[in-house]
């Protein structure tokens, strides 16, 4: 948003002494809060005006139909030459559309019964239309939300979630160099659920760090069949390396740390396989609390992606002073690097970037052969993406080390353009 947009969403306006600011009945656009002067805000009772409230300066007018929409319920007079503050309704639409939908809920529905209320003091009879469609939708909405929630615990009790694993591939010799462990969740109906709707619903409802326990035990779990397997087919080959996601919620308690350092030591998995991937937020949001978690993952010996790298806030400060080994760059600026200068310049850079600092290269979202290219001209490590494999149960992911693909070169072979069967 553009600082002008900003600046017509906020701004001051004054108001005369007996100037209405806002008339009951109307429809609300703005709210408003007094810098200076004093208003009185007044409702009809039958024929009879009721004074409702005196406000003066720092108080909050206008604000209850900005949020549900309903007809202003008072009228609101200056009384002596009053300056306000007014908020247009746009202002709280986002916000409130990006609100956990079962505060909204309760916002909503403290709103129609408060002025439920208030009719009944004046006299009033109740407005059946307060309880209307939209709070309906809110209901239905949080209703949901509750339902997933619930469906989310007694999953993770019923082994309902699963990892998936996709391949990520040396741009050097186009073998298998590891694989990135990528959570499904079906809700019990058997409707698949993108880990990008159900993780950060698990962040929210405090679900992440039990679920991501779980996702790190499994995927060291079958990082020992896939090691096996790769042994045993890929001889000349490194083992390869098994990428789990952490979420920043999971980093942020210490002794949440300590129980991930127990799972990676009791499953006796050699650390140096295992990377952790983690986003950009977590470093700017406490950079210090960070370096310590950081640290205390390193000292497990395991090595630490940086995920989705040039989404976030991108602060290039922190890529020195984290130790970080990794760097993934994001499927965005890779998807868009054979049509756009700018996009090819942006891999270009952090590519160089990466390399300056020593760090392994992992690119994100390889659709074609083309970028494929481009990548490995540029000297990118490493490619992740549809063009390769798409991600795929363990069993699968043993089936397809079992066939030793490669995926550069003469004897390139591509696998098949089906999409992921058990996701959206
Ligand atoms: P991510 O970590 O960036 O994972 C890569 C996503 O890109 C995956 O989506 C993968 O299926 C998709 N992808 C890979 N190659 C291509 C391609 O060529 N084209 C396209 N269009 N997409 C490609 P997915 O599995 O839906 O995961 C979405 C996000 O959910 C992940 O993004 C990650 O942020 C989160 N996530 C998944 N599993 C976990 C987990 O176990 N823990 C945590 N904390 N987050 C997870
Ligand atoms: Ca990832
Ligand atoms: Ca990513």
């Amino acid at each position: 948003m553009t600082r002008k947009q900003m600046a017509r969403m906020v701004y001051s306006k004054r108001y005369a002494a007996g100037d209405v600011i806002i008339r009951m009945g109307d429809r609300a656009r703005h709210a408003y809060i007094i810098e200076q002067g004093r208003v009185e805000v007044s409702a009809q009772a039958g024929s009879r005006k009721v004074v409702i409230a005196e406000l003066g300066k720092g108080e909050i007018f206008g604000e209850m139909s900005v949020i549900d929409d309903a007809p202003r319920s008072a009228t609101v007079t200056a009384l002596e030459d009053t300056d306000v503050v007014v908020m247009q309704r746009s202002r709280f639409q986002r916000p409130l559309a990006a609100a956990d939908p079962i505060m909204n809920m309760l916002l909503r529905v403290v709103l129609a019964r408060f002025r439920s209320a208030q009719q009944l003091f004046l006299g009033n009879e109740a407005d059946p239309n307060i309880i209307d469609a939209s709070l309906q939708e809110i209901r239905d909405l949080a209703h949901n939300r509750i339902q997933t929630e619930k469906a989310m615990r007694q999953g993770l009790e019923a082994n309902a979630f699963h990892l998936h694993y996709q391949p990520i591939v040396s741009l050097d010799g186009g073998h298998i160099a590891g694989f990135e462990a990528l959570m499904r969740w079906h809700t019990p109906d058997g409707i698949p659920v993108s880990p990008a709707t159900f993780i950060p619903l698990a962040e929210e409802i405090g679900m992440i760090a039990e679920l991501g326990r779980w996702a790190l035990e499994t995927a060291i779990s079958d990082h020992r069949e896939f090691t096996r397997t790769f042994r045993h087919c890929e001889p000349g080959l490194p083992p390869p390396f098994m990428s789990v996601n952490v979420s920043g919620l999971q980093l942020s308690e210490m002794s949440e740390i300590e129980h991930l350092a127990d799972i990676i030591g009791d499953s006796g998995v050699d650390p140096a396989c295992i990377k952790l991937e983690i986003t950009e937020t977590l470093l700017v949001q406490d950079p210090d609390h960070a370096a310590d978690a950081l640290a205390k993952l390193k000292e497990l010996g395991v090595s630490i992606a940086i995920d989705d790298f040039g989404t976030g806030y991108s602060s290039l400060s922190y890529l020195h002073q984290f130790p970080l080994d990794t760097l993934k760059i994001d499927r965005s600026f890779v998807t868009n690097m054979n049509q756009s200068t700018n996009s090819h310049r942006i891999v270009r850079s952090i590519a160089q970037l990466a390399l300056a600092l020593e760090m392994d290269i992992v690119a994100e979202g390889i659709e074609e052969q083309a970028q494929m290219d481009i990548l490995q001209a540029l000297g990118c490590h490493h490619g992740q993406g549809f063009y390769m494999a798409r991600p795929a149960p363990a069993d699968d992911t043993v089936s397809l080390i079992n066939r030793r693909p490669r995926y550069i070169g003469e004897t390139a072979y591509l696998a098949d353009a089906q999409p992921e069967a058990t996701s959206i």
